[in-house]
């Protein structure tokens, strides 16, 4: 079968063609717009993906050596997100299905960024724990099949990405600031300035602390070094970042105790990120995990993890009807 996916869900325009559950296209058009503004304006978000929106499925279609009429599915992100930019892919998914004739399938864009592990070899066994770690979520769940998950934790205020990109700004730095944040912390010394780890319980997260200790130490040394910042930049990244890693891994670490689980992944924008992936590796090293970590362009949010959640809807039939509306809020358990 031949799935076009569709994700609209923040400020990435994509679409993706999966051949019988094989990726052959994922055009990803990224918003640059919102960087001056430090952050994702919804509003110009919403009109950046009209624009995008037909030239990146055109694209799709022409990568994968395919014509509009071969499609035989459309999946689109149903949420959570933006509601004026799940609009659009919305709308679009609809008015494509509906002028040819074929089914439409929603996908839990949570879910779709843990059901990217089935794009390539190796492919996790189910029960698996995923750790999903983006923009607006972090959750540990444990994946007993494709579309039945449980969350078994999960952030009471900021998500690890919002972690890194509010810490970006305070350091000066442009929205997103992961990447940035990971580029300079290979150049700085993780042990520079001591930055707590919040005591919370169970396998939740909590990052605000953080946040307003960085906050904090910045403002009070920038009373003393007007250039504390450029002085101390890679120093601090690193700093950061380790503290955001290790906050994340002990929780992984106390879920693979609780349950047993040995097949342990990540999933979602700040799994690109290298502290990460490296301290993944060495821990599941030490504790025997077969570890699971996404290509970089099918971590952050890309059309091709839509396109492979709804290949695994198609095979199972369920489709929805045209009255189908997004939502804003949608928790991965569905
Ligand atoms: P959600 O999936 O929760 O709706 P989102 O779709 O906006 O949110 P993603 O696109 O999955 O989020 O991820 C974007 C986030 O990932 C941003 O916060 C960004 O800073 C972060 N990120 C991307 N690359 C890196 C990196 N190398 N290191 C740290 N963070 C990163
Ligand atoms: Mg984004
Ligand atoms: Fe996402």
């Amino acid at each position: 079968a031949v799935i076009l996916g569709i994700e609209s869900s923040c400020d990435e325009t994509s679409a993706s063609i999966c051949i019988d559950g094989e990726i052959r296209s994922n055009i990803i058009a990224t918003q640059a717009i919102h960087a001056k503004y430090g952050g994702v304006v919804p509003e110009l978000a919403s009109r950046a993906h009209q624009q995008n929106i037909i030239p990146t499925v055109d694209q799709a279609i022409q990568q994968a050596k395919i014509t509009k009429n071969d499609v035989d599915a459309v999946a689109f992100t149903r949420g959570p997100g933006l509601l004026g930019s799940l609009l659009v892919g919305t709308s679009f998914a609809k008015s494509f299905a509906l002028a040819r004739q074929i089914p439409l399938i929603e996908v839990n864009h949570m879910q779709a960024h843990i059901l990217a592990h089935f794009i390539d070899e190796p492919k996790p066994n189910f029960p698996f724990l995923c750790l999903t770690v983006s923009g607006g979520h972090t959750q540990i769940v444990l994946v007993k099949d494709y579309f039945d998950m449980e969350l078994i934790g999960q952030t009471l205020d900021d998500a690890a990405g919002e972690a890194f990109d509010k810490t970006a700004k305070i350091l000066n730095l442009p929205y997103p600031g992961g990447p940035l944040i990971d580029k300079y912390a290979q150049q700085g010394d993780s042990k520079a300035f001591a930055l707590p780890e919040p005591n919370i319980p169970d396998l939740n997260f909590s990052f605000s602390g953080l946040k307003t200790a960085i906050l904090y130490l910045v403002q009070g040394e920038l009373k003393k070094n007007p250039s504390f910042l450029d002085d101390h930049l890679y120093d601090l990244c690193a700093s950061v970042q380790d503290r955001i890693v290790s906050i994340l891994l002990n929780k992984l670490r106390k879920a693979a105790k609780i349950t047993g689980v040995k097949d342990v992944a990540i999933a979602g924008g700040v799994s690109a990120n290298s502290g990460l992936r490296k301290s993944l590796y060495e821990m599941g090293e030490k504790y025997k995990w077969k570890v699971f970590i996404p290509k970089f362009e099918y971590c952050t949010d890309n059309a091709a993890m839509i396109a492979i959640a709804g290949y695994h809807k198609y095979l199972k039939g369920e489709f929805v009807e045209q009255d189908i509306a997004p939502l804003a809020r949608l928790n991965v358990v569905g």
